[in-house]
């Protein structure tokens, strides 16, 4: 699809299959990314149908059109809030060389994360079994 990396202007943060996330169910915390097989309403940013927040596999639906959507689409009601990013993703941003230009270009962003970083404590250590 080469999609891997692309930024959703609505919910402002990273989507494509690169991303990784967590679902964006409220109860949940499984570990997906943020590709179109998990994006609210199959189609980047939601399409016509989605929020376009991702979502596990027992998180999404299907609606009238075949549509994959999250239960508050498919039941017609406001979106959940968005998660935030991931450190793993973060972290990735601040270190990896493939986003040494964008480190270059937008100091401010980095700033930013590394303030999230610290302020937020780590995640638990990703569960095992179900
Ligand atoms: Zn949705
Ligand atoms: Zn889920």
């Amino acid at each position: 699809m080469g999609w891997s990396l692309g930024y959703d202007p609505n919910w402002k943060r990273d989507v494509g299959y690169g991303v990784p996330a967590i679902c964006d169910d409220p109860t949940c915390d499984a570990e997906i990314d943020r590709g179109l097989s998990y994006v609210c309403g199959g189609e980047p940013y939601g399409g016509e149908d989605g929020c376009g927040l991702h979502f596990c596999g027992n998180h999404l639906w299907h609606n009238k059109e075949g549509q994959q959507v999250c239960w508050r689409c498919r039941t017609g009601r406001k979106p959940y809030e968005p998660k935030p990013d991931t450190h793993e993703w973060l972290e990735w941003k601040l270190t990896d060389p493939s986003w040494a230009e964008w480190r270059k270009a937008d100091p401010e962003e980095v700033r930013k994360i590394e303030a999230a970083l610290e302020a937020t404590p780590l995640p638990s250590p990703a569960q095992g079994g179900k």
